[in-house]
């Protein structure tokens, strides 16, 4: 029987009985995905629509129930579009630009995420994790009219893996008995708990820190800004060392309140004691409706290496980090942006397996920049001795007052892409161009006279020139290389020659799939452009 762990909130796959489980021996299939969470979802999405078949078995009949993610950010929008979903995300969630940072009853300062022009997406929507999930699972109806070969199989847990070297095999129970699967390649998204990493009996490594949070997800129609709203030793009664206070759709709004470790859980999520605490903070009269409460703790740590042999693992199954920067599932969607088109160019052969080892050198360096800015949000938040307390409370002071201070700051760095500096798949950088998009950046948005520079992107390799003659076609190593000619007369309000160019006339890029530049050039020069494919795909 197949365990009920969680209530779900979208039921989207129900149990089928499949032809596999009738079949004698076990049958093969090129990538099984574990876990159909957010990031398993998109991973199958990102590898169907590039042609490669993909099976995700879920031991859920559908979504969780549950207050998890609220914040989604703007490369999690960017690559959601590449993936066809992103419209829905912005219409239904709520979108926000601005934080407050507050010390007791005082505002210290405001801050703006997106004041920059030209770009079609906002820093973040808020949105209930739910929502997402069943949005990339709409969307894998779509496209599975479309005949885009993913396969979802609902109730169907792993319960066992068998590693052959070149394939694995699974034991797959299912409300009508077990059977067995075998695959090529296996994306364990199963989440923190990840059963597939303890099959294979890998371990974790990281800090646990000692700190409980309360949620309180309140229905109410109060008339709060859109903005993230954030104390440091909040002045309402009981409030804990931390508050947050944030906006999501359908007229819900996140409290999270830090209360410390030495806690009674059982008493601290009893609806008398949460309610004292949400009045305290709304203030008196505030009408609400409590929708979701529950304690969590958290981890921060990662696996060694997210790479074994055949198996990949990707999201909370990999690495995990603190809610503070909202840099999980948005971590975990960049991994999926990193791994699908690689697994996707070693399937069709056209690339080296060792491809996939470059997968988790990048994810694990995402990784650790995402653990460091938790573990440091989490540290200010949380002095750990009487000295860093003083001094994180004279910043607080400063920054009421000094802009230099607000940097100092740290009430959780929010999520943004990391920088794939020096890695191996990087080629040249010759432009002496700006930093913000130099070689292992991705690619920033741009207005362009027509559309915003990223819907021209896509999902492929693309040589984009601008003021440069590129030629209207190119091979490179069995690729096909897309081109993107632009020009000055493309660019509108001028920020594709401030992002790109900077104080040059002309630039070429090679940009990988997932949208990171893989090299840069002052003009065109095809023996170059092989060489950097070359050594994109692995080969170099
Ligand atoms: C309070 C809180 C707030 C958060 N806020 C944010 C935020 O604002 N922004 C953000 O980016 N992140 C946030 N996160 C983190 C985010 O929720 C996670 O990073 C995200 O859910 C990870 O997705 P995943 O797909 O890797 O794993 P999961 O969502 O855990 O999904 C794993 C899936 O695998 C399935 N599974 C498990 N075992 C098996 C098995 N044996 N066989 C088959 N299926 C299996 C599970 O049922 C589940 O469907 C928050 C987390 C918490 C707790």
């Amino acid at each position: 029987m197949v365990d009920v762990r969680y209530t779900t909130a979208f039921e989207l796959y129900p149990y089928q009985r499949h032809a596999d489980q009738d079949k004698g021996a076990p049958q093969r299939h090129p990538v099984v995905v574990v876990g159909g969470g957010p990031v398993g979802m998109a991973m199958a999405l990102d590898l169907g629509r590039k042609g490669t078949p993909v099976l995700v078995l879920d031991d859920h009949a559908g979504v969780g129930q549950g207050s998890r993610a609220i914040c989604f950010a703007r490369r999690t929008l960017e690559i959601t579009d590449r993936l066809g979903c992103e419209q829905r995300m912005l219409d239904k969630g709520v979108v926000w630009n601005v934080g407050r940072v507050f010390h007791g009853e005082q505002e210290i300062y405001d801050f703006n995420l997106s004041p920059d022009e030209g770009l079609r997406n906002p820093a973040f929507v808020n949105l209930q994790q739910p929502y997402f999930e069943k949005f990339l699972v709409d969307q894998i109806r779509v496209e599975q009219e479309r005949g885009t070969p993913i396969d979802i199989r609902g109730c169907n847990q792993v319960t066992a893996l068998h590693d052959h070297g070149d394939f694995v095999s699974l034991d797959v129970d299912t409300p009508e008995g077990p059977y067995t699967l075998e695959a090529d390649w296996l994306i364990a998204c199963d989440g923190a708990r990840s059963p597939v990493r303890d099959m294979l009996g890998l371990g974790f490594e990281g800090r646990v820190f000692e700190d409980n949070f309360l949620i309180a997800d309140v229905k109410m129609s109060a008339p709060f800004p859109t903005e993230r709203w954030f104390w440091f030793e909040p002045p309402f009664k009981n409030a804990g060392q931390s508050a947050l206070l944030h906006k999501q759709p359908d007229g819900i709004w996140r409290i999270d309140f830090q209360l410390g470790w030495d806690i009674d859980r059982k008493k601290e999520l009893e609806v008398e004691r949460i309610r004292a605490r949400v009045d305290a903070m709304l203030g008196e009269g505030v009408d609400y409706e409590l929708e979701w409460t529950s304690i969590y703790t958290f981890q921060c740590r990662r696996m060694e290496k997210f790479r074994h042999g055949s198996v990949l693992f990707a999201g909370d199954s990999a690495h995990q980090v603190s809610p503070f920067g909202a840099r999980g599932a948005n971590s975990g969607v960049q991994d999926t942006d990193n791994l699908a088109w690689k697994l996707d160019l070693v399937i069709k052969g056209l690339a080296p397996e060792s491809l996939l080892d470059s997968y988790s050198d990048e994810r694990v360096f995402g990784a650790d920049e995402n653990i460091l800015n938790s573990s440091r949000a989490t540290d200010f938040l949380t002095p750990k001795s009487r000295v860093s307390k003083t001094f994180r409370n004279a910043v607080l002071q400063l920054a009421q007052h000094h802009e230099f201070a607000r940097p100092l700051v740290n009430s959780g760095r929010l999520s943004v892409p990391c920088v794939y500096d020096n890695f191996p798949l990087n080629g040249e950088d010759l432009l002496n161009g700006p930093a913000a998009t130099r070689v292992g950046a991705s690619c920033v948005d741009a207005t362009l006279d027509e559309g915003f520079l990223l819907d021209r992107l896509g999902n492929d390799f693309v040589l984009m020139g601008i003021n440069v003659a590129l030629p209207e076609s190119l091979q490179a190593e069995g690729l096909h290389i897309r081109m993107l000619a632009l020009s000055s007369g493309n660019d509108p309000i001028g920020n594709l020659q401030a992002r790109y160019l900077g104080d040059n006339n002309a630039g070429v890029y090679l940009i990988r799939p997932d949208q990171h530049v893989v090299a840069r050039w002052p003009d065109f020069n095809a023996a170059r452009v092989q060489a950097a494919v070359k050594q994109a795909i692995g080969k170099g």
